[in-house]
């Protein structure tokens, strides 16, 4: 069981997608109506290290030891940029030659 990493999904538009969360629920500088975290009950625009990135990289890398996603998608519980964070993770995820995009 991951706790940082979910899917794959399938997707039409990216094929598959293996979906990586970076921040907490729910972190967002936004509180879209159609939210599918709820609403945000506390916007910000900080930028903090929510999780261990270690952490998510070894998952990640554990992963991609079993499946070949077309993307890594940062996703999940708020907004992905807000992660101090996904600059490396995502360097360190084109080690391992796959693409990345960054959705909220
Ligand atoms: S996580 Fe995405 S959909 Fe939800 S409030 Fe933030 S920007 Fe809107």
């Amino acid at each position: 069981m991951f706790k940082h990493v979910f899917g794959p999904v399938p997707s039409r538009r990216l094929g598959i997608s293996l979906g990586v969360d970076l921040v907490l629920p729910k972190s967002c500088n936004m509180n879209c109506i159609f939210c599918e975290c709820g609403a945000t009950k506390k916007l910000t625009l900080k930028r903090e290290r929510f999780k261990d990135p270690e952490e998510v990289k070894e998952e990640i890398k554990e992963v991609l030891k079993k499946i070949k996603p077309d993307y890594i998608t940062f996703s999940g519980s708020g907004e992905p940029t807000l992660s101090k964070d996904i600059g490396e993770i995502i360097l360190d995820k084109r080690a391992h030659r796959c693409k990345s995009l960054c959705d909220n």
